[in-house]
């Protein structure tokens, strides 16, 4: 349950939604509440309108994505795990499946092994250096001021994953993988089974089956991954429509590098590459449609890609590099996908300055008037883009067709 506001998974940004991973450095939220369960922190800068109209979404998705987990575990020191107490967990595990018609789906079995250190975090971090291949996703925790290192055990606990013969030898290589450094306690190993319910009761009509092998119980309500989805694409609608495009543009929201550096105002760069451009009297059509102009004859040339030197068109050379994905526009505009999957690079022949940039920069500057803040990697600088582009064209490139 998200308690507490480090309890609560952020979205970079000023409004920072669901439970999980720990908060980011955002400053203390004005407010944190949970939605079945469902953590939804406030920046201050929202309105009491505005968190109310957020709450009132979350609450009409959340309810029909409630699940439950029935979670057994086993935990006991490593040293003392046998093969049959581990075959005994693995057949009732296949039972279950076998069976069918229990009403729960995606039986899981893991095992995790947790060595405390007590308040020794150096000693912690050394160890999970040294740890191999065997204990994988291993992560130093504060536990009531000790210090836990977590890691998953790499042992195929499910019956059709590896005979019993396999899985005493992966013990055994955990464990002397694991060592004898100094522990606070000995390690201990951890199993635990777990399946989802869409409804409490057949949760815990199963019960009963985990705890005839000696697993500790618990029912978890819990909400399914997929509204996760839901509410980040409403969010960013509602960002967008709430005149908070800005927030969509910090790094790591709708791209890793960001359309803006984390303190960069959208309004301070509108307002001054508008005024650079309208200082050398081009326009930002001029600007998008030129580069348009030159990377649509490179795009139908189809002939060279980056490294080879790419299309010379007229008086520019220029180099296209396509990516697997594509980049929204951060205003959510249904836009040219095609143009969101590659970079370019312009060089002026003549000059030999060069332009570099993203397709997409072309649907920002044309349609937004956007070049993407100063900290971005992929701004593309107004003045910069003129002089390569040789804008504001003359009469004599005009006629010339140049
Ligand atoms: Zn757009």
């Amino acid at each position: 349950m998200a308690t507490y506001p480090s309890d609560i998974e952020e979205i970079p940004g000023f409004m920072d939604w669901f439970v999980g991973e720990p908060a980011a450095s955002r400053g203390e939220p004005a407010e944190s509440v949970e939605v079945h369960g469902f953590g939804c922190s406030f920046s201050r800068s929202l309105t009491e309108e505005e968190r109310a109209e957020v709450l009132d979404f979350l609450r009409s998705h959340v309810d029909p994505y409630k699940e439950y987990r029935l979670i057994g575990t086993l935990s006991l020191p490593l040293a003392e795990i046998s093969m049959e107490r581990i075959d005994e967990i693995r057949t009732v595990a296949r039972g279950i499946e076998v069976a069918g018609g229990h009403g729960g789906r995606w039986l899981s079995l893991e095992s995790r092994v947790i060595l405390c250190f007590g308040t020794r975090r150096e000693a912690a971090e050394k160890k999970l250096e040294t740890l191999g291949p065997r204990v994988y996703g291993r992560r130093i925790v504060d536990s009531d001021g000790e210090c836990l290192l977590i890691g998953q055990l790499q042992i195929p606990l499910r019956e059709d994953l590896g005979t019993s013969a396999e899985v005493e030898r992966y013990i055994a290589l955990a464990r002397k993988e694991i060592g004898d450094d100094e522990f606070e306690a000995p390690p201990r190993f951890l199993a635990e089974l777990s399946m989802l319910f869409d409804e409490r009761a057949a949760a815990e009509a199963m019960r009963p089956r985990f705890g005839a092998i000696g697993l500790g119980t618990k029912v978890v309500e819990e909400i399914h991954k997929m509204v996760r989805s839901t509410v980040v694409a409403w969010q960013q609608a509602w960002l967008v429509t709430s005149g908070r495009v800005e927030e969509l543009m910090r790094p790591g929201v709708l791209s890793t590098a960001g359309f803006l550096g984390e303190a960069e105002r959208l309004g301070d760069v509108l307002k001054e590459d508008a005024s650079t451009l309208a200082a050398l009297g081009v326009t930002p059509a001029d600007v998008a449609g030129r580069i348009r102009e030159i990377v649509r004859a490179a795009l139908g040339s189809r002939k060279r890609e980056w490294e080879e030197g790419g299309d010379v068109i007229g008086r520019f050379r220029v180099r296209l590099r396509h990516w697997g994905g594509y980049q929204r526009c951060p205003w959510l505009c249904t836009s040219n996908t095609a143009w969101g999957s590659f970079d370019f690079m312009i060089e002026n022949r003549r000059t030999g300055a060069k332009l570099e940039g993203p397709g997409l920069i072309v649907h920002l500057i044309a349609e937004h008037g956007f070049f993407e803040g100063k900290e971005s990697p992929y701004r593309v600088d107004p003045r910069h883009a003129a002089e390569v582009l040789g804008l504001p064209r003359t009469f004599w490139d005009r006629l010339l067709r140049r």
